[in-house]
């Protein structure tokens, strides 16, 4: 039996407000973050052990030769990985936690536990509002901003291969398919029942 813990995948193209989302997962449903390995720099406010384990490329090569990952990909020119250690807890049924990872380990995840995750892509109302909230954000540069845009429309040919698909028109609403759907996965008969 797999146990009552809930193992949730979510991805998303940047400016779908995925990060809005899983705050909301972590505070109001009790889920563990699964803090993942990176080689890209802390931003401000971020702690090394709570939001990445931020590491040099050289670590995290050895790590990938150690066979340390449940996946890893790149993104944006820096590695990012998720680490076997980090979902042993939520395998066992202990815990719900939380992944929030790009497309490309979304996809390595669902070939490995495709029976035990459940994967869920949160997409923009249009490419246009999508656009419309990067310039919005005003943090990058045009050709920044471009290639974002570009990925983002790579990344959403990926949708249909979730379980679930949530369109975030707006937050709370959002929130409530997120929501909607862990109740339902809850009542699943392997977890159910365990
Ligand atoms: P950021 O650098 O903005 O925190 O994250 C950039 C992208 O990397 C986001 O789409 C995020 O979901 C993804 N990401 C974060 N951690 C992991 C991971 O462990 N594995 C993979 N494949 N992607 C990750």
């Amino acid at each position: 039996m797999a146990g009552k813990g809930l193992l949730l995948v979510v991805s998303a193209p940047s400016g779908a407000g995925k990060t809005t989302l899983c705050h909301l997962l972590i505070q109001r449903l009790g889920f563990r973050f699964s803090v993942s390995h990176t080689t890209r720099s802390p931003r401000p406010g971020e702690v090394h052990g709570r939001d990445y384990y931020f590491v040099s490329r050289h670590e995290f090569e050895d790590l990938i030769r150690q066979g340390a990952f449940l996946e890893w990909a790149e993104v944006h020119g820096h590695l990012y990985g998720t680490s076997k250690t980090e979902v042993e807890r939520a395998l066992s049924g202990e815990e719900d936690l939380l992944l929030d990872i790009d497309v490309q380990g979304a996809s390595q995840v669902r070939r490995k536990l495709r029976e035990r995750a459940v994967f869920v892509f949160v997409a923009p109302p249009s490419m246009e509002e999508l656009e419309r909230r990067l310039r919005h954000r005003g943090t990058e540069s045009e050709e920044v901003l471009r290639r974002r845009l570009a990925r983002a429309r790579e990344e959403m040919q990926f949708a249909p291969w979730f379980d679930y698909v949530v369109i975030n028109q707006e937050i709370e609403q959002a929130f409530a398919d997120l929501a909607a759907i862990v109740r339902a996965e809850k009542c699943r008969p392997q977890r159910a029942l365990s």
